[in-house]
């Protein structure tokens, strides 16, 4: 890209929201692209003007909330929406929050909290993630069975789309959508369809108790059937969650699995569940069953789950990941075995009961993707599949369907492109 061009740049957003030089733009990047420039802009109109001037350019933008990705992007821009982070409103009355995309997850968490509100998303890097790139993945997370995935809590958004127009749609009510619904058509589309800008978000009233059971279980088939029992006796809480032996450690030590029960709710109607909880846990086998109650105790159990989360999260190459219905969690985990071997001995295995969500981090040197597919044959006979963007190749792998896949992969690329006609936007995003 050409000194001529870099100030152009520095005309639209200034000399000191362009990073040039490798050591100050390393911690905006990932991935072994090479970008030329590391921009930050500081609202719309900034957004809107760089983006027409990579359409004049033909320049490549890789969008990102905190740290970019740059797959495909050997010469572009970076574009990171950190600037843009501020409340823009926070509406009691109508529980929504009007919020700039860039605002971390994090930080506009603290201000929902300070208003005495909620909002339950929760996204793997609770450290690192935008509110721009929640939404823009469609995040979901182990409290999803009770709030509804990320995708839920977006009542609208401005955006500026890969030609630099500004769209804005939706409103603060629920009930904004007749027929084609492309606020949640954005959800999930990773920056090919435009880049949010701001973000209408639905929010809730602050839970008025917050409580946990936890206990330890002497294997993940026994902590599993008390999963099930609960769910059959329609008692549901926020989350109902397990990680094995060697995870556990990183929260607290002793032996066996933890099973972390998490109840947010009305003081008393959660005492009467928790009590439930404790003696199901109690007479499905479980040692060392306790209610937390104490606000303390409750956060470090609460931020030790996300900790372990993100710790595996962290290594995705590593990681293999499946979802069932929550019943057939008990099926699904007797036939895993049958491929993995007994998962006691395994390094990590995290299970998200409400979800029939099941993470396992793979020893060094297993075949992940013959793994992969046997895992999702199983999955899919219990009418789940392998999660993530692993799982829908695999699916097409196992239904033979790759016709229909190239089928609607050109359809949505079509639409991409009358979205992008110069392909500007996410090179690194491909439907594969
Ligand atoms: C396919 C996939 C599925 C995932 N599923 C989950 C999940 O179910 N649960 C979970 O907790 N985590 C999931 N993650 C991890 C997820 O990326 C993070 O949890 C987090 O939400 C991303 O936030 P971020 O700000 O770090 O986004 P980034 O890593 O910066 O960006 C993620 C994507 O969003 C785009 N993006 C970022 N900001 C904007 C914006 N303002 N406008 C438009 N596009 C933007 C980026 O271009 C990129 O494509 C998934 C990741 C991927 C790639």
């Amino acid at each position: 890209m050409s000194k001529a061009m870099i100030s152009q740049l520095k005309g639209i957003v200034g000399e000191n929201n362009i990073l040039e030089s490798p050591s100050e733009m390393a911690k905006y990047l990932k991935g072994s692209g090479k970008p030329t420039a590391v921009v930050l802009p500081g609202n719309t109109a900034e957004v809107s003007a760089i983006v027409q001037w990579a359409n004049k350019q033909k320049v490549k933008i890789s969008v990102s909330g905190l740290v970019a990705d740059t797959e495909g992007l050997n010469e572009g821009i970076v574009l990171v929406m950190t600037r843009m982070n501020r409340v823009l409103e926070m509406d009691h009355e109508n529980l929504v929050a009007v919020v700039e995309s860039g605002i971390l997850h994090k930080e506009f968490l603290e201000k929902v909290v300070e208003a005495r509100l909620n909002f339950p998303p929760e996204p793997y890097d609770v450290e690192t993630s935008s509110m721009g790139g929640c939404f823009a993945i469609g995040d979901s997370d182990s409290k999803s069975f009770q709030f509804g995935p990320t995708r839920t809590f977006l009542l609208g958004f401005e955006m500026v789309l890969p030609t630099g127009e500004i769209m804005d749609i939706g409103n603060k009510c629920i009930k904004n959508v007749s027929g084609y619904d492309f606020i949640h058509f954005a959800v999930g589309s990773q920056g090919t369809m435009g880049i949010f800008t701001k973000l209408i978000v639905k929010l809730l009233p602050s839970p008025e108790a917050k409580k946990a059971v936890i206990a330890r279980f002497s294997s993940i088939h026994k902590a599993n059937a008390t999963f099930s029992t609960l769910i059959k006796r329609n008692i549901l809480p926020t989350r109902i969650n397990l990680l094995n032996t060697t995870l556990a450690q990183e929260i607290q030590p002793g032996e066996g699995q933890l099973v972390m029960v998490d109840l947010e709710g009305f003081t008393e109607s959660s005492k009467t569940m928790a009590n439930e909880i404790a003696a199901v846990m109690t007479l499905g086998g479980a040692s060392e069953v306790k209610i937390v109650e104490e606000a303390q105790e409750y956060e470090n159990l609460i931020n030790g789950w996300l900790k372990v989360r993100a710790m595996l999260n962290g290594r995705p190459e590593s990681v293999l990941e499946f979802a069932v219905g929550p019943l057939k969690m008990g099926q699904a985990l007797t036939q895993l075995e049958a491929f993995t071997g007994d998962l006691g001995s395994y390094s990590g295995v995290v299970v998200e009961g409400l979800l029939g969500y099941v993470r396992i981090a793979l020893p060094e040197g297993t075949d992940k993707e013959s793994l992969a597919v046997k895992v999702n044959k199983m999955a899919m006979s219990l009418g789940g599949n392998v999660t993530g963007l692993l799982g829908t190749r695999l699916r097409t792998e196992v239904y033979n369907d790759a016709e229909m896949w190239s089928e609607t992969t050109g359809l949505l690329n079509e639409i991409r492109r009358q979205f992008d006609p110069n392909g500007i936007l996410n090179p690194g995003v491909i439907l594969k």
